[in-house]
């Protein structure tokens, strides 16, 4: 396999690191809105509710990107990294190149979409 297996563990720490950073940061957007209306009125409190609902669905992705990052780093520890998980082929380097945490090869990728 082609892949600096050290340097993908150190990004993917990293990318673990801003990840659990931006949860933190953002823990404030996402608590429930305050529904007082003398201190807010009707509209921007619906704006509010927006951006709170929007802030929980970033949050969803982050979280799942989380579980990505930590798996691909066990597949690391495992010395299962860059095989599929699905097929145990090789992943295609191009592919993990896009993105290290993919965990399986095109065929089982585009398989399971089907
Ligand atoms: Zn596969």
């Amino acid at each position: 396999m082609e892949v600096d297996l050290e340097s993908v563990r150190h990004a993917l720490t990293e990318r673990l690191d801003e990840l659990r950073r931006s949860t933190d940061s953002t823990a404030d957007s996402r608590k429930p809105v305050e529904l007082d209306q003398a201190s807010v009125g009707r509209l921007s409190r619906m704006d509010a509710m927006q951006m709170q609902a929007m802030a929980q669905a970033t949050e969803r992705l982050r979280s799942q990107q989380i579980v990505r990052v930590q798996a691909a780093l066990k597949r690391i520890d495992d010395g299962d990294y860059g095989y599929c998980v699905a097929c145990g082929e090789e992943i295609e380097p191009k592919r993990l190149a896009v993105d290290p945490t993919v965990p399986t090869c095109f065929d089982c990728a585009s398989a399971s979409r089907r």
